[in-house]
């Protein structure tokens, strides 16, 4: 479950603030850009690159968010065939409630319970977990939205040709040996 914030942020997530205390009852939207200075505030992550908006679709009720939150775009991961990075197409959707002031703890996933002296929720988190979430297991040129034609021949070639050599006895190793360590400890 992806978390929100209630607090400080730094002054890059801060554009994904949303005040609400002052918003009428009723339906408000807004829009967010997700680019690449939204990704280095995720440094222990592994998306570096990515172009996507986020439409933000938020109904105040009197002692309730209701947000309904469409992430579309493309994020740069690597291809687990030819590991060259490529743009992959990503989609999310997702619904999430707030209740304002109220003492009960929420055990349920998409409910958060928050204090009555709060006035405004950080939704970058959410959206950075969202994203990682929608990544498939497997990535390779061809998958759903990318180009199978794009998976470069020369690296698979590569990779293929480098499962018959053996690493030299000298102590030094050939660099396509190491490709191939690294390959197996990813797997
Ligand atoms: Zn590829």
């Amino acid at each position: 479950m992806p978390d929100i914030f209630f607090g400080k942020v730094s002054s890059i997530l801060n554009i994904y603030t949303i005040q609400y205390k002052g918003l009428k009852v009723g339906s408000h939207s807004f829009e967010f850009e997700i680019n690449d200075k939204f990704f280095k505030e995720y440094p222990e992550g592994e998306i570096e690159r990515g172009n996507l908006v986020a439409n933000v679709q938020l109904l105040k009720h009197s002692t309730m968010l209701e947000f309904f939150i469409d992430i579309t775009g493309e994020v740069e991961v690597v291809c687990d065939r030819c590991l060259e990075p490529f743009n992959l197409p990503i989609e999310f959707s997702g619904r999430l409630i707030v209740k304002i002031g109220n003492d009960e703890v929420s055990d349920n996933d998409e409910l958060w319970v928050v204090s009555e002296n709060e006035f405004e929720v950080n939704i970058a988190q959410y959206l950075y977990e969202s994203i990682c979430l929608s990544l498939p297991i497997s990535r390779y040129h061809g998958i759903e939205g990318s180009n199978e034609n794009d998976c470069n021949p020369q690296m698979l070639n590569r990779i293929v040709t480098v499962g018959s050599i053996e690493p030299k006895t000298n102590g030094t190793t050939d660099p396509r040996w190491d490709i191939l360590k690294n390959l197996k400890k990813k797997n």
